[in-house]
């Protein structure tokens, strides 16, 4: 039927056109997504996982990529060391995969990396005063209770323009907190372990406002750096390349100077640790815009110290997962994990956090062994031996990273944190855990800053 086919048609064009319509207005990005980074050079400086995931998506992209490490080593803060024996693995930098979902990102890299793991319970912990008295039921369960009133009241009282310490703001709010020992060794060995950072350092509006995926922390039994590997493949990765200087002056190209050589490209990406832009160790031309600066000043970077004793005998109980250690020292060695629980070796790993983890990272090992065997000795007795082997961090030392994650100071907000992972000048990218409020201080943090950092380059080019 002629009449029914014309209108037909005339749909049918007008359906076209709207199609063409829609298509020229929408962002090319989606129509042409592997095409729009084809051809382009792009630089990452730093290896670690924020670094690699960007490097590993720009590359799906079409892009041509080479990554500069200053470090004779990939993964920056993830770092797995073996010395201590076949199913003991020390993790020096990240240790447990904090909140394992599904849609934990780390975790699904972990997954397809064929990684095992060992799923820790916070609950199965005995706490001891620093004279030895292991605490009861009811008073660990006490000291939680407390711990978590305290948190939770200053989380009710504070508005977000509040400038105090967490500190101060429950020395205020709930002074009987801070007169129980019990509650300021969880704040420390809880609170000051998760933030990388003191009480008295760490803002109270903004301490504890990231997010955090579900279910129980997981250690993976065939080490960390087991995601670092997988990330890493196929990727040109330039170890001891020490970035000195990134210039975004000229129009058509970036220039960057390690300390072997000059390169060129289109863009780069910053994935550097927040210590080492706080130190200024990368001269940027033409400098940062005011905000960043400020941004970078206003937040925090701490340090968390870690110890591995390995013993020819065990003499603490072989299924407990965690002792706690409420000693003298605000910080000082107060949390351990025992290897007994995942493997074979008589290994206890000890923590120090809060401003003794930067007291702790001057000591050499010798002090930081006796140091921390005098914390075991006040629990378990003069006798029990000195360890065979020890392996303890400094990272606030290490000159490539100084610290071990960021952390909300008193003032910062997290828009200091999205101003880091503002693109300058649609050539200059930042990434990196300190670039992501939501998730910073930890693995899937950094991963997710990767993904978003070719999100902007896209964007930029798109512009
Ligand atoms: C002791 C400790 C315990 C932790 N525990 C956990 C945990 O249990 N779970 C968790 O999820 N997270 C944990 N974290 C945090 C987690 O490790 C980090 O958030 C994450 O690994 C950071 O990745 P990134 O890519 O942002 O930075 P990085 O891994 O630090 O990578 C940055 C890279 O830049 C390189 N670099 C620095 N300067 C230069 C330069 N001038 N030129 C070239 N390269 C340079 C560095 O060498 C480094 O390799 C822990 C961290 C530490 C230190």
């Amino acid at each position: 039927m002629p009449v029914n086919q014309n209108i037909l048609t005339r749909r049918r064009l007008l359906k076209l056109l709207l199609m063409a319509y829609c298509a020229s207005m929408m962002p090319p990005v989606l129509g042409r997504k592997s095409q729009l980074l084809k051809g382009k050079n792009i630089i990452v400086i730093g290896a670690g996982i924020s670094g690699l995931t960007a490097a590993s998506e720009l590359i799906q992209k079409g892009a041509n990529v080479t990554i500069l490490e200053a470090n004779n080593y990939i993964g920056g803060r993830i770092k797995t060391d073996w010395s201590l024996g076949k199913d003991a693995p020390f993790e020096v930098g990240a240790g447990w995969i904090h909140g394992p979902s599904q849609d934990n990102p780390t975790k699904q890299l972990a997954d397809k990396s064929g990684c095992k793991y060992f799923l820790t319970n916070d609950d199965n912990i005995s706490t001891f005063d620093s004279d030895g008295t292991i605490w009861s039921d009811e008073k660990f369960e006490a000291v939680v209770e407390k711990w978590e009133k305290a948190l939770y009241l200053v989380d009710q009282e504070l508005e977000l323009n509040d400038r105090r310490n967490l500190r101060k703001a429950i020395q205020d709010i709930y002074p009987a907190a801070l007169n129980d020992p019990g509650v300021l060794w969880a704040l420390s060995a809880y609170t000051e372990f998760d933030k990388g950072t003191s009480i008295e350092k760490v803002s109270a509006v903004f301490h504890d406002d990231d997010k955090a995926f579900d279910k129980p922390d997981v250690i993976i039994k065939n080490g960390y750096d087991s995601i670092i590997k997988k990330l890493s493949e196929n990727l040109d990765i330039r170890l001891n390349n020490k970035v000195s200087k990134i210039d975004i002056s000229d129009k058509d190209f970036v220039r960057v100077q390690s300390n072997n050589k000059e390169f060129k490209c289109d863009s780069i990406i910053c994935s550097v640790p927040l210590g080492i832009l706080k130190a200024k160790n990368i001269k940027f031309k033409p400098s940062l815009p005011k905000k960043y600066i400020k941004s970078i000043d206003k937040l925090g970077f701490g340090s968390v110290t870690k110890i591995a004793m390995k013993f020819k005998d065990i003499f603490w109980d072989k299924e407990t997962q965690y002792f706690g250690i409420n000693t003298d020292i605000k910080g000082r060695w107060n949390y351990w994990l025992n290897y007994r629980t995942f493997s074979r070796e008589n290994i206890l790993l000890g923590l120090s956090v809060g401003d003794y983890a930067l007291i702790a990272d001057r000591m050499n090992d010798q002090e930081m062994k006796k140091d921390a065997m005098k914390v075991l000795r006040d629990v378990w007795g003069r006798n029990i031996p000195d360890p065979t082997d020890v392996l303890t961090t400094r990272w606030s030392k290490e000159e490539n990273i100084l610290g071990a994650y960021s952390y909300p100071s008193p003032g910062s907000t997290p828009r200091d944190y999205k101003v880091l992972s503002t693109p300058v000048d649609g050539k200059l990218f930042f990434c990196g855990e300190h670039t992501n409020f939501d998730y910073s201080a930890t693995t899937h943090g950094a991963y997710l800053s990767g993904i978003r950092v070719v999100k902007d380059i896209e964007k930029a080019i798109l512009n």
